[in-house]
């Protein structure tokens, strides 16, 4: 079968390698439309920041050694520009060419991702972080300018990353966020930790706040400030890469995401979406959502390719769902949370349940406080949505409900859960089983 893959990262490159792996056979093509395939998105604040000090750890593979180790062809500066789902043909521009070009498919898998919202402003001064292209571009811009002090727009956990990782890199941060409602994956009164560590360190932030206008290091805020800065990196949200889609019969939502099934089947025959452009569901509550994070696509990549490469007769494989569990670092708090959002919870007749205790044995050092809060179903007492707060033991925790959740565990039913306990570790009675105890 011909196989074409649209984008070449974490969708993209994952679904490609694993279907060789299944299948040796078919003839697969990727195009991507920038400069780099499989770069690691998630590490890119950490490489800014001189904690992945080799910039080779950010790249896992190159258009050459797919084609060596996978037979896989993956073509870089090659956009796709409009997919012709009669004909199933896709048309394609070759940037470096400006050549234009129909190929036609079998399959077509769609992993386009997102793009960062700009805020328009004309300036060699401001940048948005996406990938390693842009990353380099900000690098660069640091060493050559001898940035010494950064504004960062937006509080979104990309953000956040980006001034921890600034900061600790001895340039002096300034953060300003649109609303006062920052990283709205948490709980908004839970983010209390965040103000707290950038008031310990005087990291200057604002809230209410947007830019006016740009010139030159001169910012001019809404309130009427004006600050000079050397560099400015705006976080100001996403959207989908999915306009080059409109002008087929591709089924889009009005914000613009690729609507899939459990197969992660869109409404054409033989296209399929993953990663950040799509919109899927919820494991638990089956409702509608988006998450915009890797391992739905890591995910989403493995059953895509075992569903293409299985014969027609054997059952489907079958995505179950997200649960949008995610994790951030704040300085020296970890913040998680999983499950329906928080403001979706107002659809649901909930109660909540809330424990703050030591992650571990309160003698043993470096004990910590840390916060968990599980949100349940009145009536069938499943969970919602969890959140988990803390210096130290918060992932631990939100895994652990992920999984309660999976399971499909009711709150009292955290009860139960034999949690491995020594001082170090944990509580003969665990944070998550007093939830349970406290829910009765
Ligand atoms: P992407 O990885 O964005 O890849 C899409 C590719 O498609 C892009 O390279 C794009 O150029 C290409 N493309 C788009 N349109 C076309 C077209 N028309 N033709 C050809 N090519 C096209 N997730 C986490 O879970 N944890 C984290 O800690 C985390 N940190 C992150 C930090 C940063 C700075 C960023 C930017 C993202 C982070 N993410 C994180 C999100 C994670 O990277 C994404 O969820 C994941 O990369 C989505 O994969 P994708 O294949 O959908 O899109």
């Amino acid at each position: 079968a011909k196989i074409i893959v649209i984008g070449a990262v974490a969708g993209g490159a994952t679904v490609a390698s694993q279907i060789r792996r299944l299948d040796p056979d078919s003839d697969i093509t990727v195009y991507e439309k920038d400069r780099d395939m499989s770069f690691a998105n998630c590490g890119l604040p950490y490489y800014l920041g001189e904690v992945v000090e080799d910039r080779d750890m950010m790249l896992s593979a190159t258009p050459d050694q797919f084609k060596e180790k996978k037979h896989i062809t993956v073509k870089t500066y090659h956009e796709a520009i409009e997919l012709n789902d009669s004909k199933k043909t896709i048309t394609i521009k070759n940037h470096e060419t400006g050549e234009i070009f129909e190929d036609a498919y079998d399959k077509l898998i769609l992993s386009p991702g997102c793009r960062a919202r700009h805020l328009g402003f004309q300036s060699d001064r401001v940048f948005t972080l996406r990938n390693l292209v842009d990353t380099d571009k900000i690098e660069d811009f640091i060493q050559k300018e001898n940035v010494q002090s950064a504004l960062i727009v937006g509080a979104g956990y990309v953000s956040l990353e980006i001034l921890e990782n600034l900061y600790n890199r001895n340039i002096e941060t300034t953060l300003i966020h649109r609303s006062d409602h920052i990283n709205k994956s948490m709980d908004r009164d839970l983010n209390k930790v965040i103000f707290d560590e950038l008031e310990k360190r005087n990291i200057p932030y604002r809230l209410n706040e947007e830019i006016a206008d740009i010139s030159g290091r001169e910012v001019t805020f809404k309130s009427g400030k004006t600050e000079s800065y050397d560099l400015v990196i705006t976080g100001v949200g996403i959207e989908p890469n999915s306009d080059w889609l409109k002008s087929s019969s591709l089924k889009l939502n009005e914000k613009g995401y690729i609507p899939v099934n459990e197969y992660f089947e869109t409404n054409l025959d033989d296209v399929y979406a993953l990663g950040d452009v799509i919109e899927t569901f919820y494991r638990h509550t089956k409702k509608p959502t988006s998450v915009t994070l890797a391992w739905g696509a890591h995910r989403a990549a493995a059953l895509i390719a075992e569903n293409i490469t299985s014969n027609s007769s054997s059952p489907k494989a079958t995505f179950k769902g997200l649960l949008g569990t995610n994790i951030v670092k704040m300085f020296d708090y970890a913040l998680g949370s999983v499950g329906v959002s928080e403001s979706e919870l107002s659809n649901y007749d909930y109660d909540v349940v809330e424990q703050t205790q030591k992650q571990h044995a309160g003698y043993y050092p470096s004990a910590e406080p840390l916060t968990l809060r599980v949100y349940f179903d009145k009536v069938t007492r499943k969970i919602l949505r969890a959140c988990a707060v803390g210096k130290d033991g918060a992932d631990k925790r939100i895994d652990i409900i992920a999984t309660a959740i999976i399971g499909d565990l009711t709150v009292d039913e955290l009860r139960d859960i034999e949690i491995a306990y020594a001082p170090p570790f944990s509580s003969p009675k665990d944070i998550v089983n007093m939830i349970g105890y406290k829910a009765q």
